[in-house]
């Protein structure tokens, strides 16, 4: 009964963060938490949720003390990603690097400093290109490879720029809503905003996501309807979405793997899966 107590004090239920429905239903269960879908708009998120003060401690040393068989967010840096941000980057900002001038753009979530060097092969040089990265292993492996990140949060920065971009941050972030108001605050007039993550909360069903969902690491899962409804609610409009499969051969081949070493993994049949990554590119309108 002790232990139930202690529990039971780690973690709050909450309504849904997008819509403020109360009703949802189950979806997943994973590292003995859940996922349920709202009953009004179909966000997924991690209820009951690990208390904010215990979320604000997982994203500073990126470590869950609550996740059981010892994973870690720590991980290390893939040279792949580099090849394939610079791809993605370079289609979806084409009209940017077709006129040469000189730009400034913050990643926030930076971790190994990926994007950071794929835009920085792209931009006109003279650019500022920066990172901010909370979890010191990552930002100080990034420091040592001469990348300009910062172990800070986003609402301690005072500079501006003229893009951000939050790639596979968002499932991370409590309140997407307050946090839109610090990005607002670190860009230009007419600065832009581009988004990578999921859309499991497009999804009816887990088995339809191909990876783990790693709650509570994660504790939002958004649709198309929900990335562009917060985006636009605060003034942003839509240049280009954008969206890539995560199911080809090369990830089914991953999957096996980490299936064999014990993952929660769902394995399907490549090309099937109606999983997809969102990529949404969006500017800031001046008033
Ligand atoms: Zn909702």
């Amino acid at each position: 009964m002790a232990e139930f107590h202690q529990a039971e004090a780690k973690v709050e239920s909450i309504v849904c963060p997008y819509c403020s429905e109360p009703k949802n239903s189950y979806w997943a269960r994973e590292n003995r938490f859940t996922a349920v879908k709202c009953s009004g708009c179909g966000l997924v998120y991690v209820n009951p949720r690990p208390k904010l003060s215990l979320i604000n401690e997982a994203v500073k040393t990126g470590v869950h003390s609550d996740v059981d068989h010892g994973r870690t967010a720590i991980s290390r840096r893939i040279g792949t990603k580099v090849t394939l941000y610079k791809k993605i980057i370079a289609h979806m900002f084409s009209d940017v690097w077709e006129k040469p001038r000189r730009i400034s753009w913050l990643d926030v979530g930076a971790g190994y400093g990926e994007l950071i060097e794929a835009v920085s092969a792209l931009a006109t040089p003279g650019s500022k290109i920066e990172g901010l990265e909370p979890m010191k292993p990552k930002a100080d492996n990034a420091r040592r490879r001469g990348l300009s990140i910062r172990e800070d949060y986003l609402s301690a920065v005072r500079e501006k720029y003229d893009f951000l971009s939050l790639i596979n941050v968002f499932s991370h972030i409590p309140n997407f809503r307050d946090f839109l108001k610090d990005v607002k605050n670190v860009l230009n007039t007419n600065g832009e905003i581009f988004i990578e993550t999921g859309n499991a909360g497009d999804l009816n069903n887990r088995r339809d996501v191909p990876t783990e969902l790693d709650l509570p690491d994660h504790l939002v899962f958004a649709g198309e309807k929900h990335i562009i409804g917060y985006l636009t609610e605060v003034g942003f409009s839509i240049i280009k979405v954008k969206k890539m499969r995560k199911d080809g051969i090369i990830s089914f081949f991953k999957s096996i793997i980490k299936k064999l070493l014990g993952r929660q993994i769902v394995l399907g049949i490549p090309y099937t899966s109606p999983f997809r990554s969102l990529l949404i590119r969006a500017k800031l309108q001046s008033v």
